[in-house]
């Protein structure tokens, strides 16, 4: 479920607390993860992490070996770092990925498939319930090189900078827009679902976007103008811009401050898993459909079928 905010709120979170950091051991307790050959795991275990980067759902962290350590989280992923001797909401320590009771247990635990240990004895713990995510370990000079990198779409804008742009860029829009109208007799939610047509946008954010946007997913593309298209392309952004800004699925968002569970969902979204509550616009009650083979959330008032 993790999608491209969720990744990115990570991406943040580590890259303060990684950069610097000499890894000291590397435990596997599930191989299926972890996809590297024992002989590698060997040398890893001296590296020192110079940068945490991201792109769509992949977080790549570089080493000074010139190797990169690539992760996707999947449906279940979470990771969780944790200083020694500290008090578990202790700033210092962080968690983020699929929101879990998990990111308050001792660890590792029966989720737990990989975790490293580094030089000042922090652990970053690699937890995932179903076990579709992994770990793979490449060149950093060929990991853009890679199928499954390569192949995606643009992203709506570069939301690694620290102050995330306020405009998605012309040429963003033309390429985005070209490639979606290469589509023009799918449904609209399927077709901005595609990773090949814009990179990073799951089931959440094509809700949220659409929602924004009014157009009902089930929408066939050519009945849609350019004009519907950037405004959906713009609502989209503003959702992901929102979960960012809000800390998204962190440990800090889940545990309230009066101890309870909170749901990150709550800090941004309108439409998504809201089915029976009323629409922020115009209080009609949102009801939930089946578009693209997804469970989609949409207001039938707000968002009426060309
Ligand atoms: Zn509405």
């Amino acid at each position: 479920m993790p999608e491209l905010p969720e990744v990115e709120t990570i991406r943040r979170g580590l890259s303060k607390r990684l950069i610097g950091q000499k890894i000291k051991s590397i435990t596997v307790l599930e191989k299926k993860s972890f996809q590297i050959a024992d002989e590698d795991r060997i040398w890893l275990e001296e590296s020192v992490i110079k940068s945490v980067r991201r792109r769509a759902k992949v977080l790549m962290i570089d080493l000074d070996s010139d190797y990169t350590l690539l992760f996707h989280l999947k449906m279940t992923g979470q990771l969780i770092y944790r200083e020694p001797n500290s008090e578990l909401t202790d700033n210092r320590n962080f968690a983020a990925g699929h929101p879990t009771g998990d990111w308050l247990m001792d660890l590792p635990n029966k989720s737990t498939r990989v975790y490293f240990e580094f030089e000042d004895a922090s652990k970053l713990f690699f937890n995932d319930q179903r076990k579709f995510g992994w770990i793979k370990l490449l060149p950093t000079e060929k990991v853009m090189e890679q199928k499954f990198l390569h192949e995606l779409g643009p992203e709506i804008v570069d939301f690694t900078q620290d102050k995330i742009p306020e405009k998605i860029s012309e040429s963003t829009y033309k390429q985005v827009l070209s490639a979606i109208r290469r589509h023009n007799n799918a449904p609209i939610k399927a077709v901005i679902l595609d990773q090949k047509v814009v990179a990073g946008i799951g089931n959440i954010y094509a809700d949220e976007g659409l929602w924004g946007a009014k157009i009902h997913p089930a929408t066939v593309v050519k009945d849609l103008t350019d004009r519907e298209l950037r405004k959906l392309l713009r609502e989209v952004k503003a959702s992901m811009t929102r979960s960012i800004e809000s800390g998204g699925s962190t440990m800090q968002t889940f545990v309230k401050a009066d101890g309870t569970k909170g749901n990150y969902l709550d800090l941004f979204a309108n439409v998504f898993r809201r089915e029976g509550l009323p629409c922020p616009r115009c209080q009609t009650e949102i009801i939930k459909i089946r578009v693209a083979g997804r469970g989609t959330h949409i207001c039938p008032k707000c968002q009426i079928k060309h």
